[in-house]
């Protein structure tokens, strides 16, 4: 678990205000490292501060999506999934039960240079789509 003066210091470090919102969803993708949803995070937050909206919720976990401190893992067909950006990881997401899972870090290659244009890539992450371990045993019998 991250010191409470920690999560402090890394929003402040990304030139966002410390607010008992923002802090809250760290805090949560801090002990829950399974890829919560955003309608998980709010009731979570909410639990903590019952006054909290579910609209500032959202705005909050997007800001934080904006400064680079939270990562949002797209999911076709159900709802975002997001973590802490902290160690970089590329992720797998199981086709049957959703879940979204943690792939060691690897490099890479980037795309030509040609094909990309102007854009500029600042990273390269993949997502692995398949069975999980879970899914593949139940598969099978
Ligand atoms: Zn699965
Ligand atoms: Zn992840």
């Amino acid at each position: 678990m991250i010191e409470s003066a920690s999560i402090k210091q890394t929003l402040q470090s990304s030139g966002l205000r410390c607010t008992a919102q923002r802090y809250a969803v760290m805090a949560f993708l801090t002990d829950h490292k399974g890829h919560p949803t955003a309608a998980e995070i709010f009731k979570a937050v909410n639990r903590v501060d019952p006054r909290s909206s579910r609209a500032t919720t959202y705005n909050n976990l997007r800001d934080l999506v904006k400064a680079g401190l939270v990562r949002e893992v797209a999911v076709e067909g159900r709802a975002g999934r997001f973590d802490l950006e902290g160690v970089r990881h590329h992720h797998f997401v199981c086709d049957r039960c959703g879940n979204v899972e943690d792939v060691k870090w690897y490099d890479v290659p980037k795309p030509r240079a040609r094909s990309l244009g102007k854009r500029v890539v600042r990273e390269c992450q993949l997502i692995f789509r398949g069975l999980c371990a879970k899914c593949t045993g139940r598969s099978s019998g």
